[in-house]
């Protein structure tokens, strides 16, 4: 990779290193170049036949590398789009996915506009559902929990970089750090992964944390669908993100701990993505 210097040979080669791994080599490799050089991706359609310095090659040889390898871009640029907000993002968060903007969709749904609520997001990794609720609904307070001192330093930040107030992150497991308050709202997008299913391994650079969840996938949102229901206020509301084919299951889960009105909701891809469910009175 180091045999190149214009910036049009140094996308088709890396284009081409990037095709076994990534299903976009070709923007991959052009957001990985703007990078390296420190220019807009505009600058490399304009400037073709430009040459690189070395520093410039090293950088986006060395990044290229490491998508190779797997790394999420997110990892490489340290940071990702959620909600309209450019997050950071490091290794010890989950990258946000775009599936993930159903549940804070859904979550806005059931609280109005001006509405003083409390809501409390369970392991909020980079902060990413927690701050879009939070920016959407200013009058709200959110806590958002997380076992991960490296995801709250992470999630810290993008409040202070978005400039988000309404947020208060607290260290702990699930609801441990507030088992003495009352929540209207708790959300999550947990760990739901099985963890003997095969596609963790192409997530290896994440935090297994924050996917696996015992032999299920269900362990989390078990153990979060029982405790919750002792810190909820009247009429109060759960939502979790869960994967495709957990909808029933978790539906049996929040029945059985004592939610009532259990709905589902689809993803883009059109899969059952979110489920909400209401505290009893
Ligand atoms: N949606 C993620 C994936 O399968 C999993 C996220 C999670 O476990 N919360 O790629």
């Amino acid at each position: 990779m180091n045999d190149f210097l214009r910036i049009s040979d140094a996308l088709s080669a890396a284009t081409d290193r990037l095709r076994q791994t990534s299903e976009s080599p070709r923007l991959d490799a052009e957001l990985l170049l703007a990078r390296a050089l420190d220019v807009q991706r505009s600058y490399l359609f304009a400037h073709p036949e430009e040459e690189m310095d070395s520093g410039g090659v090293e950088r986006f040889s060395s990044s290229v590398e490491r998508r190779v390898d797997g790394m999420p871009m997110a990892y490489i640029t340290g940071e990702k789009e959620f909600w309209s907000m450019t997050l950071i993002v490091t290794p010890a968060t989950l990258v946000p996915r775009p599936e993930t903007e159903v549940l804070v969709e859904q979550a806005l749904m059931h609280i109005p506009r001006r509405a003083e609520m409390q809501v409390l997001d369970l392991g909020t990794g980079s902060g990413a559902v927690a701050l879009a609720i939070a920016r959407e609904r200013p009058a709200c307070e959110i806590v958002a929990t997380d076992i991960s001192e490296g995801a709250l330093f992470v999630a810290r930040e993008n409040a202070r970089q978005t400039m988000v107030p309404n947020v208060e992150f607290l260290l702990g497991n699930w609801i441990e750090p507030v088992a003495d308050r009352k929540f209207d709202m708790v959300v999550s997008n947990p760990p739901y992964v099985a963890s003997s299913d095969p596609h963790l391994d192409k997530l290896q650079h994440e935090p297994q944390l924050a996917l696996a969840a015992g032999s299920d996938g269900l362990d989390a949102i078990r153990q979060i669908a029982t405790d919750a229901v002792g810190i909820m206020n009247p009429d109060g509301k759960i939502l979790f993100e869960h994967g495709e084919s957990q909808a029933d299951a978790i539906a049996a889960i929040l029945e059985a701990a004592g939610w009532s009105d259990i709905s589902n909701t689809k993803d883009l891809a059109g899969l059952p993505r979110v489920t909400t469910a209401s505290s009893k009175q």
